[in-house]
């Protein structure tokens, strides 16, 4: 997988708030040195959005954008080797795929979100989170929220070192914003109040409709062209889709389950087995279609 270094970042796609809140770093970076368990534990429950763990800590949390990523960015020799460069392009791949597909795919007009780029944790929309979610879409405010930190976590405790890894990521939380877009994430907690029995479930259904979408990003995404008309990828090869299908196998609740050291328990998956995610991702991946996403009206998951 190879950016190409002419591509621009959409302006407003990302915004970095790293630092803003003056003392952040009470709890440290989520990785490394103890606390490991925890984390691990947290991921399970969290991993990849759709979730978003709100907690009641005070102070020290991300809130204003302090740069401007994008014009940070434009100035920078070899962007494409900085992290957050990087992500840049892929959300900007990820919603001009969007702002194309969901017209033609669903009849609707997509309406652009951002990227708050944060680290240790970050007032929200949904209320105040820290790493230990992960990344997650925020409903409420239309952004979606990453420490990039959590790449680390991706590549050495989870398995799932590909470079791909990252915009699957991206691209899933996007595919949440496209749900909410939709209606269909509002639809789902109505079912999920009538039917509390049933709130896992319907989870899952979800979060698998947010892979497919992702798999269908992939399926476009070496096609996608900035603002100019340039390419945004130089390269995308089908091994690096096999590294967005291997983490989407190292997330599956019972992969987790299994990783946490506890037993695996079917009634608590939240986002689908291993085998679902990729069978999902897949689906989108292979046919390009969001239209096939329809994980809702599935006999089999
Ligand atoms: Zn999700």
């Amino acid at each position: 997988m190879e950016l190409n270094e002419r591509a621009d970042i959409d302006a407003g796609s990302i915004e970095d708030v790293r630092g803003s809140g003056g003392r952040g770093g009470i709890g440290g970076l989520p990785i490394g040195g103890g606390g490991l368990t925890g984390i691990v534990v947290t991921l399970v429950i969290a991993l990849v959005g759709g979730y978003f763990g709100i907690n009641t800590l005070g102070g020290g949390e991300d809130t204003a954008p302090t740069g401007n990523s994008t014009e940070q960015c434009a100035n920078q020799q070899e962007r494409t080797k900085l992290l957050e460069c990087r992500n840049g392009l892929y959300v900007t791949s990820i919603q001009r795929y969007w702002q194309q597909a969901l017209p033609t795919s669903f009849g609707e007009q997509y309406e652009p979100a951002a990227t708050r780029i944060f680290s240790n944790r970050v007032t929200t929309g949904c209320g105040a989170a820290d790493s230990g979610v992960g990344p997650f879409y925020c409903p409420a405010d239309d952004k979606v929220y990453i420490d990039l930190s959590f790449y680390q976590v991706l590549s050495k405790e989870l398995g799932a070192p590909g470079e791909f890894a990252q915009p699957y990521v991206l691209a899933h939380e996007y595919g949440h914003h496209v749900q909410d877009v939709l209606g269909t994430e509002a639809e789902m907690r109505r079912r999920q109040e009538r039917d509390p029995g049933n709130a896992n479930q319907e989870s899952v259904k979800l979060e698998l409709q947010a892979d497919c979408y992702a798999g269908a990003w992939a399926h476009s995404a070496a096609s996608t062209v900035d603002k100019d008309g340039d390419k945004i990828f130089t390269s995308l090869t089908d091994a690096d889709i096999q590294e967005g299908i291997q983490t989407a196998g190292q997330i599956g609740d019972d992969t987790l389950q299994k990783r946490g050291g506890g037993e695996i328990n079917p009634d608590g998956f939240t986002h689908g087995t291993s085998e679902q995610r990729q069978r999902w991702f897949r689906v989108g991946w292979e046919s390009g279609d969001p239209k096939r996403c329809d994980t809702f009206s599935a006999t089999t998951l």
